[in-house]
C-alpha cells in the first residue's frame, strides 16, 4: 500500500445537512467546503483487505463521510512491508512507551519501522483530520491495550503509528470509527476538521482582516463565554506585524475549545447526520 493515495469524494459544493441546522451560522463553512478537506484514514476502514487475517473493516459511516471529503488512506503495517496475511502484533511493556511485538513471537518487533513511518507521514501529508481504526496496535488512539509478559493488561495507549501523528500535530482533529458512529462526536470532529482546514488556509495568507472575518463566522459556536472573550480580543488585536503569531494563538484556543463544546455534547437539537445521496 502506498501511503497517501487519495480517494476522491463527492462534489465539494454539497454541504452536510447539519450545515443548515439552526445551531450553525452558515458563513463559516462556506469557504471551507470550497475545497474538500483531506482526512487521513486507516485503509481497512475503507474496505481494503489489509488486516493481519486478510480481512477488512469496512465502515458505513466512513463510507458516507467519503462523499464530502478526500481520504488519504494508509495501512502502516502493510506500508512497512509486513504483508497480508501476517502474524498479529500487540503492544507490550509499559503504557508510557510500549513496543509493538508479535503475539506469538515477542522477538518480532516492528516498533521502529512503525514509528519512523508515522514521523515521515506526519511531515509529508497535509491533512485536516485523521480517522483511525480503534484498538489497533498501529492505528488505535488511546484505547489500545498494553500487555505485560504474563498476558495481563497493564494499561492503554495509542498505537505506535498514530502516536507519532499526535505528537507531531497535537491540534489535528482525530477520531476512531467507534466515536465517529456517535452523531455528536462526528459533528464535533467535522467542525474541527473544517476549522483546521481554514487555519491552514489562513496561515498561508496571514492577513489581519482574514482572521477578523473568520472570527465573525465562528464566534457563535464558542459557547464558553471566557473563551469567546479571549478569542474576540485575539481577533481584534491582530495586526500586520503580529498576525501570524496571533493567528496561531487564536487557533490553538479555538480548536481546544471545540474539543469540549457543551452545546455539541448536550444539545438534542443538533442534527449532525449527513445527507444521503
Ligand atoms: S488497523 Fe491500521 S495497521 Fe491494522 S489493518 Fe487497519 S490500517 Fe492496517
Amino acid at each position: 500500500m502506498t501511503p497517501g493515495k487519495l480517494r476522491s469524494a463527492s462534489p465539494a459544493t454539497k454541504l452536510p445537512r447539519w450545515h443548515l441546522s439552526r445551531a450553525n451560522p452558515p458563513a463559516h463553512f462556506m469557504h471551507a467546503t470550497a475545497t474538500p478537506p483531506v482526512i487521513g484514514i486507516s485503509s481497512c476502514l475503507l474496505g481494503q483487505a489489509v488486516r493481519y487475517d486478510g480481512q477488512h473493516k469496512f465502515n458505513k459511516t466512513v463510507d458516507r463521510l467519503g462523499r464530502r471529503v478526500l481520504f488519504a488512506r494508509v495501512c502502516p503495517e502493510v506500508a512497512i512491508g509486513m504483508g497480508v496475511p501476517r502474524p498479529p502484533i500487540q503492544l507490550r511493556g509499559c503504557s508510557e512507551s510500549p513496543r509493538a511485538v508479535g503475539v506469538d513471537d515477542p522477538q518480532r518487533d516492528p516498533s521502529a519501522a512503525l514509528i519512523a513511518l508515522g514521523r515521515e507521514n506526519a511531515g509529508k501529508l497535509a491533512l485536516s483530520g485523521y480517522i483511525f481504526k480503534a484498538h489497533s496496535p498501529s492505528c488505535g488512539i488511546g484505547s489500545v491495550p498494553v500487555y505485560s509478559e504474563d498476558g495481563g493488561i497493564t494499561g492503554r495507549a495509542h498505537g505506535l503509528y498514530a502516536n507519532e501523528f499526535l505528537r507531531a500535530h497535537p491540534l489535528l482533529p482525530v477520531i476512531d470509527e467507534k466515536n465517529l458512529a456517535r452523531n455528536r462526536l462526528q459533528y464535533r470532529f467535522m467542525l474541527r476538521v473544517y476549522g483546521y482546514q481554514q487555519w491552514q488556509a489562513l496561515r498561508a495568507k496571514p492577513l489581519a482582516r482574514n482572521l477578523k472575518r473568520f472570527h465573525s463566522g465562528w464566534r457563535a459556536l464558542i459557547d464558553n463565554r471566557a473563551c469567546r472573550t479571549r478569542l474576540d480580543r485575539l481577533a481584534a488585536a491582530s495586526r500586520a506585524a503580529n498576525v501570524q503569531q496571533t493567528t496561531d494563538r487564536y487557533f490553538f484556543l479555538l480548536l481546544t475549545a471545540l474539543k469540549r463544546h457543551p452545546m455539541i455534547e448536550d444539545s438534542p437539537i443538533i442534527d449532525c447526520r449527513f445527507q444521503r445521496r
